[in-house]
């Protein structure tokens, strides 16, 4: 199901996400969704070419991006979301600053939606205030299984 500008995620989580953007706008906060779906190969190159152009091993870089496969985001059931009113901090650590994750952690649940690496998450993968994934049907959790199976 696409969700506007290119983005793609499997119908349920979608529904979930424009139901979650109307409760929090209508608190005033605008709830942008950055990513959703990414196809294996798209994560291919995150993950081998970045790795390469980085000099990294695969450990050091698993604790950022996912290797294909194993990415929340090729299951079509994980989003990175920001804040429409602070762009600045999409895709960073500062996004827990923002009114949209505080709303994030506090209804977030109500519509399945969790944070994949809280901080300290026992994967070892880094802090991503802004990765969430949605655990509303058991394809869902069967899909996601794999991933937390990964210990970087
Ligand atoms: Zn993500």
């Amino acid at each position: 199901m696409a969700l506007g500008s290119g983005l793609q995620l499997r119908s349920e989580a979608a529904a979930a996400i424009h139901a979650m953007q109307q409760a929090a706008a209508a608190e005033g906060v605008d709830l942008q969704v950055l990513s959703g779906f990414r196809s294996i190969d798209l994560q291919r190159s995150l993950f081998f070419d970045v790795k390469a152009e980085r000099n990294q091993d695969a450990h050091t870089r698993a604790k950022v991006s996912a290797p294909p496969g194993y990415s929340e985001h090729s299951t079509g059931y994980a989003v990175d979301l920001g804040d429409g009113g602070q762009p600045s901090t999409n895709l960073s650590q500062n996004f827990e600053n923002t009114p949209a994750y505080q709303w994030l952690s506090r209804h977030a649940g109500r519509y399945h939606f969790s944070l994949s690496f809280p901080k300290g998450n026992q994967q070892g993968v880094s802090y991503e205030p802004w990765h969430w994934r949605f655990e509303g049907s058991s394809d869902a959790l069967r899909l996601f299984e794999p991933a937390q199976r990964l210990v970087p």
